[in-house]
């Protein structure tokens, strides 16, 4: 976890004036140290995630400036040199979230945590028009992450037995 910059000024670039942070806060993962299937012999594999805002502008410009700003600061920590070694490199950010996952602005994470979307104010799991349909996943309750989104599918089951003993 790369927490060295200011986190209430990337929070606030995400939530409220909704644009690329100017300092970010990022976090890395190296599957390849516990998983050898996941790289060639000899080299890592690197997973670099930027929180950011949905819906904001995405261009190959932006995503290199990005590469490069991160990459310098885990070198520098790391001290060790990272993007001379780079032998294949792929991005994913919100043209293909929205392209490949049909997801509303391009999130990765489902509905933002604000109040008027937390606990009873989520949408309903129930579809208000076709009768016995129940939607589960991470847009649903309890939330994102891949426990939640499993647990969601506990939940619309009962509700669907429910529905279904009312019919
Ligand atoms: C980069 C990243 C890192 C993450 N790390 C973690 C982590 O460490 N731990 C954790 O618990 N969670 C993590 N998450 C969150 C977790 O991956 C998600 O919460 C979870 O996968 C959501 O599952 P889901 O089934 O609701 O949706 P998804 O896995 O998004 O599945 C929805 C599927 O529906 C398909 N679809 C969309 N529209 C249509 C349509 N119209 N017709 C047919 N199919 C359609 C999509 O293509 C997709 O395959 C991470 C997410 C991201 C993006």
């Amino acid at each position: 976890m790369f927490f060295d910059t200011d986190f209430k000024k990337h929070a606030e670039e995400i939530y409220d004036t909704k644009e690329w942070p100017t300092d970010p806060l990022f976090y890395v993962c190296c599957p390849s140290k516990t998983d050898p299937t996941v790289a060639p012999e000899g080299s890592e594999n690197l997973f670099i995630l930027i929180p950011i805002a949905p819906g904001i502008a995405d261009t190959e410009f932006i995503r290199k400036k990005y590469l490069e700003m991160v990459v310098s600061r885990m070198e520098k920590t790391c001290k060790t040199s990272i993007k001379e070694n780079i032998i294949v490199q792929e991005s994913y950010c919100i043209k293909e979230f929205k392209e490949e996952y049909n997801s509303y602005k391009g999130n990765a994470y489902g509905l933002a945590n604000t109040y008027m979307q937390t606990a009873v104010l989520k949408p309903s799991m129930l579809n208000p028009k076709i009768k016995n349909m129940v939607y589960a996943g991470q847009l649903t309750v309890p939330g994102p992450g891949l426990p939640p989104a499993i647990i969601s599918g506990q939940i619309a089951s009962a509700l669907l037995l429910k529905q279904l003993k009312k019919t």
